[in-house]
């Protein structure tokens, strides 16, 4: 892997014949309540020590990402639009930092149909935000919730149900990681990295305990599961790891330290 091009909303890596751009959506921040222990319950002061914290809140970013390749251009997320936290929507501006246009993207896959990754499919006249995207990949179990959200009335007649193993282009295979949602999705890119949307939303606690959960996890025990067996499996394959709320520029390499792991961050260097 090797750092091309990296702005302040951008960063774009070499992988074989691939290029993955990280875009960064902005970042917004969520009550430290939302970090749960494995009974459920909000963690104490003390297991917070090493959070990242801004106003008393944890910093959350949120970023999606580009696979262009010969067989296509591929959005993975869409970032929030102008449906959720304010400071959030800064995809298009990614977009011209990193010198790419939604024009050329071919097709959209969604890690999971949460709003900070869904929104930004639909412009603010609920036209397509990435025109020429013929596929709007989803997983099947979340068709019909794509479906009840009025604003994606036009992107309907290009949805595409996904599974795992399915390709949304040469070089990306969806996995299974079900728990923050019941069809969330990881992508592998060119069996090298693994994009895995939103299996961590505190890295600063989550990789040194991964057993931690997240408020918004639609089944914990499964989230933490999908965690824990990717986060392994990564650590024993070699893979890079990428993912929605990771710490800038949300792409690196993953480590086991002690009973956990640590995150470390590609740079330009
Ligand atoms: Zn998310």
């Amino acid at each position: 892997m090797r750092v091309v091009r990296e702005t302040n909303l951008s960063v774009e890596v070499e992988l074989g014949e691939l290029s993955v751009i990280m875009l960064s959506d902005g970042e917004t921040a969520m009550p430290l309540t939302h970090l749960r222990g494995v009974d459920g319950e909000p963690l104490p002061d003390e297991a917070l020590g090493g959070a990242d914290v801004v106003d008393g809140k944890l910093r959350l970013p949120v970023r999606a990402f580009m696979v262009r390749g010969p067989g296509g251009c591929l959005m993975i997320d869409a970032g929030a639009g102008d449906a959720w936290h304010a400071p959030l929507g800064r995809l298009e501006a990614a977009m011209m930092a990193a010198g790419v246009s939604a024009r050329a993207v071919t097709a959209v896959a969604l890690t999971h149909t949460h709003v900070d990754h869904l929104g930004g499919l639909v412009d603010r006249d609920g036209e397509c935000a990435f025109p020429n995207a013929r596929q709007i990949f989803v997983a099947t179990e979340e068709l019909a919730e794509f479906r009840a959200e009025p604003r994606m009335l036009r992107a309907w007649p290009r949805l595409m149900p996904l599974e795992q193993g399915d390709g949304p282009i040469r070089g990306v295979t969806a996995i299974n990681a079900p728990g923050h949602s019941p069809g969330h999705m990881a992508f592998l890119v060119e069996g090298r990295m693994l994009i895995w949307g939103d299996l961590v939303h505190h890295a600063a606690v989550q990789f040194p305990r991964p057993e931690v959960t997240w408020a918004f996890d639609d089944n914990q025990a499964q989230a933490r599961m999908s965690r824990l067996a990717l986060m392994a499996q990564a650590v024993e394959a070699g893979w890079i790891v990428a993912g929605a709320h990771l710490p800038s520029p949300g792409i690196g390499r993953i480590e086991r330290v002690g009973e956990g792991y640590a995150f470390r961050p590609v740079t330009a260097g």
